[in-house]
């Protein structure tokens, strides 16, 4: 049997994270390395590794997380955030399922690092 990502075992809730928001397709957890005040994780409970492996089957889930991450960011009345997603690990990415990343409450620089 593969071994379950991370994030599978926080969805499957073989270990805790604080989980914000969850609905039958996703969840939103708070990160466990905060880059900023605010740093949210949106994640499909569906698994997949990454954008690199999406098919056109997963093209309502993005739209679905881009959704959520507008609901929660209006619910807690922030205006300005990030959205960022790894994909690869030249490109920082460290877990193998695919997450968007949402940055807030600190200026953030551009270009990325
Ligand atoms: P990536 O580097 O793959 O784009 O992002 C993975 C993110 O998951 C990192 O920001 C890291 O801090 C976060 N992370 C890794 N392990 C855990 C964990 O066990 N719990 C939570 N809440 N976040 C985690």
């Amino acid at each position: 049997m593969k071994e379950k990502s991370i994030f599978k075992k926080i969805i499957d809730r073989d270990i805790p994270a604080n989980i914000i928001y969850e609905d039958d397709l996703s969840i939103i957890i708070e990160d466990i390395s905060p880059q900023a005040p605010i740093h949210f994780l949106a994640i499909p409970k569906k698994e997949i590794k990454g954008i690199s492996d999406m098919t056109e089957a997963d093209t309502d889930i993005i739209g679905h997380l881009m959704l959520i991450i507008k609901k929660q960011m209006a619910d807690k009345d922030i205006k300005d955030y990030r959205l960022v997603v790894n994909n690869g690990s030249e490109a920082g990415q460290t877990v193998f399922h695919l997450h968007i990343h949402v940055l807030a409450n600190r200026t953030l620089g551009w270009p990325p690092g």
